[in-house]
């Protein structure tokens, strides 16, 4: 047989690291599901499961149709809604399925899955502008039933080989959720931003990932070989003995230079000139405390708790998020752990607690973050319940996101205080005083007005991910934007460093959690600018600290000095390179 040709493409790598494997081809908008035959005994059950999940939708989509009564465009999403009530009728998608758990013994989900997959390609076979338009809905209305068939929490990425390379249209954040290092090597997807929290957690548990290649996922045939390069952000398919043995030795080299780092792990994080440096980890899910223990964090500096809910459709219960929380705690022995209050909406939409709210109500600019916790009051509640028990058993600091406005910490200090009371009632343990609470400087009327938001926090973290995107009007998840993303423009510089003086002059403490706290190239500018503490993925720890130990702080603070008198981001790099000796 004829060796299949090997083909490369050029994307953006937002992870590096080598990984090679078998590609698992996710087409767009697919869902992962179980497929496994139905004994003869248990048809007319399956069928049963399938009306159940079917009438299930009917139920969703009438509420979303009452809602969307209230709002604006009720005209246009009545009519659109009632469509999908139709789809769920006695449909080409619900008699196929049907008839492929009768006829070939399938479970419901693969029903559903392969009719869907059948009506899908006869659309895009029919090159018909309003058929195309209705593709969207067809698919949304099978991946709603398939969901109720499968009630428990999805599980992408279950049907993948071990080892293998994911190659999708897009990672959604709770897809990231679950990118287990111990199956998958590493991902390559057509869209998506270097800052999205796809990327953010596959630097978090070390997979390679390259986004931005498009059309990848009709590329590239399930099971063929595949190549992701992060470093370079190159993808190769079928490649040959002798790019396999090119990339091969890269790989070796990684792991080498990794292991290298191995000794950082117990020696301090202090300059030349004796000043110490506070490295703390990111965390979002439990699966990356081994992570942090191995690269030696000194305490968890941003704990991404949104993450806990991203692959469900239901809550967690107080109890739930409290023994989550309690272990993390735990398990850091003492160290601080730093617990951000639910960042929901924008990129990272948790359907469980949007609830009725359309992502679009929780949009980047909309109710996204702390705005979306103050109006869930109850939501808050129980959250800041699990985080002051979790607070019984190890040091915490409670971190708000997206903060712009002090009426928002008062607020949240209120709801705060309230959640002591209630476990005071029940009698529970409450830590005295209570946890000090921060808030994220992630947007630039936060950064602006951070002498005003000093007066009223107990101290400050600055998330350099949505600062950059917020004062660049930026979206960090667009790939077509990717090039404008830049967090060494002066305007984000400058709120940096304006945030960071409010904190030395208010004398509370402030660190940096963005993803510019893991490279180093950025360290001698941040110090610089006076920050002592930078949280970032654990993997990056090591390489950080070597960095610090290198450096002369005087020094780098008069670099930063000379950068900030600069307007041209070019110009501000290359002064930063030449401090780095990478000129
Ligand atoms: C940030 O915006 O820099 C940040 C740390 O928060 P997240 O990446 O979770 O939005
Ligand atoms: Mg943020």
């Amino acid at each position: 047989m004829k060796a299949a040709m090997e083909k490369r493409f050029e994307g953006l790598g937002v992870s590096s690291g080598i990984a090679i494997g078998p590609a698992y081809v996710r087409e767009a908008g697919a869902l992962d599901v179980p497929d496994y035959r139905i004994k003869k005994k248990d048809l007319a059950a399956e069928e049963k499961r399938l009306t159940a999940a079917v009438i299930l939708a009917r139920r969703q989509i009438k509420r979303l149709q009452a809602q969307a009564q209230k709002d604006a465009v009720a005209g246009e999403m009545h009519f659109l809604f009632d469509a999908y009530l139709q789809m769920l009728e006695d449909s080409r998608l619900v008699r196929g399925a049907r008839d492929l758990i009768a006829k070939n013994a399938m479970n419901a989900e693969a029903a559903v899955q392969q009719t869907l997959t059948g009506i899908l390609h006869a659309f895009q076979a029919m090159d018909n502008a309003y058929i195309s338009a209705r593709i969207d809905d067809v698919r949304d209305v099978g991946n709603r039933i398939i969901r109720n068939l499968m009630r428990e929490p999805l599980k992408p990425f279950s049907q993948a080989p071990d080892g293998a390379i994911v190659i999708a249209d897009q990672l959604s954040p709770a897809d990231a959720s679950q990118l287990d290092p111990a199956r998958i090597a590493g991902a390559a997807t057509a869209l998506g931003g270097a800052e999205g929290h796809a990327a953010i957690m596959a630097r978090a548990l070390g997979l390679p990932l390259v986004l931005g290649i498009p059309g990848l996922t009709g590329a590239v045939k399930p099971g063929s070989q595949v190549i992701v390069d992060g470093i370079h952000g190159t993808v190769v398919v079928n490649p040959t003995a002798r790019t396999l043995g090119v990339y091969e030795q890269l790989k070796t080299d990684a792991r080498k230079r990794a292991e290298k780092l191995g000794h950082m792990r117990a020696v301090p994080a202090v300059t030349r000139d004796d000043v110490t440096v506070t490295l703390a980890a990111n965390v979002e899910l439990p699966i990356e405390m081994d992570l942090v223990k191995r690269n030696g964090a000194a305490g968890i500096g941003l704990l991404r708790t949104e993450f806990l809910y991203m692959s469900r459709d239901d809550v967690p219960t107080e109890d739930e998020q409290y023994e989550i929380l309690k272990d993390i705690v735990e398990a850091m022995e003492g160290k601080p752990v730093t617990i951000r209050t639910l960042d929901v909406g924008g990129e990272k939409p948790a359907q469980g607690l949007l609830g009725d709210l359309s992502e679009a109500a929780a949009s980047a600019l909309g109710l996204r973050g702390i705005r979306l916790s103050l109006a869930h009051k109850k939501g808050m509640a129980d959250q800041m319940c699990a985080i002051l028990r979790a607070a019984n058993h190890g040091p915490v600091r409670i971190l708000l996101p997206m903060v712009s406005t002090v009426s928002e910490v008062r607020q949240a200090r209120e709801a705060l205080k309230k959640a002591a009371q209630r476990l005071k009632r029940r009698k529970q343990k409450v830590p005295d005083p209570l946890p000090p609470l921060g808030v994220m400087i992630e947007v630039p009327a936060a950064a602006l007005a951070a002498d005003a938001l000093a007066q009223v926090s107990d101290f400050f973290a600055i998330g350099s991910n949505d600062l950059t995107m917020y004062t660049l009007a930026t979206d960090r998840t667009n790939e077509h934007v990717a090039h404008l993303y830049d967090s060494l423009h002066p305007a984000v510089l400058r709120l940096i460093q304006f945030a960071t003086q409010a904190a030395l002059r208010s004398r509370i403490p402030i660190s940096l959690c963005g993803e510019m706290a893991g490279d180093p190239r950025y360290a001698p500018l941040l110090l610089g600018l006076g920050l002592r503490e930078l949280s970032m993925v654990p993997v990056k720890i090591p390489v950080l600290k070597q960095r610090i130990r290198e450096m002369d702080l005087s020094a780098a603070t008069r670099r930063a000095d000379a950068i900030m008198g600069h307007v041209d981001p070019g110009r501000i790099a290359a002064l930063l390179d030449d401090f780095n000796g990478l000129a």
